[in-house]
């Protein structure tokens, strides 16, 4: 049996696409960046100076984080690891300036997965810190103090490309393949 950390943003929970619906609904008249052409993790460090607060502004709309999509697939993947023995825990970093996104993300996980799930965050600045087998995450370069003790299944997208030698799951589909539990 396996300890499988997952993140939320992006691996369980539609962060960008929620964002972009979100921003061109704002400022139908700025330029945005498609999905596609996201090639830094950090999303408002790819749009221009002179736009990144109005992008900081929307992700800490009271509500954002609670009002995230789940990614098709993930929910049912967590079920199933469940199912088969596997310790889930939901690891994942809160944005530090912005009061409701740490309470919003107990509340999505209650509202998605149960209130018998909600022990399972663990909300961390540092996923070095976290002890387990894997870590599911979208981030390219995971850093921290410690020395991981986790192995890292990339989640696909455009900005993590170019990270090679790890496993990588391109949706959920086929999570038992690529982790091979
Ligand atoms: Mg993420």
């Amino acid at each position: 049996m396996a300890v499988i950390l997952l993140d939320m943003d992006d691996v369980l929970a539609e962060f960008e696409k929620n964002f972009l619906e979100r921003w061109l609904s704002r400022h139908p008249d700025l330029p945005y960046i498609p999905r596609e052409q996201r090639n830094l993790f950090k999303l408002e460090r790819q749009y221009p100076a002179d736009h990144r607060d109005a992008v900081r502004a929307i992700i800490r709309e009271p509500g954002f984080f609670l009002s995230l999509d789940p990614i098709p697939g993930g929910l049912e993947a967590v079920r199933q690891m469940i199912g088969l023995g596997h310790d889930v825990f939901f690891c994942t970093a809160p944005i530090t300036d912005c009061p409701t996104c740490p309470m919003e993300k107990f509340q999505w996980i209650d509202r998605h997965l149960g209130a018998d799930f909600v022990r399972r965050v663990v909300l961390t600045s540092d996923k070095t810190l976290v002890r387990g087998d894997f870590l599911v995450d979208d981030n390219p370069q995971i850093t921290g103090i410690m020395a991981p003790v986790w192995e890292q299944v990339v989640f696909d997208f455009p900005y993590n490309r170019s990270v090679q030698g790890k496993k990588r799951l391109v949706g959920w589909d086929d999570w038992h393949t690529v982790l091979r539990l």
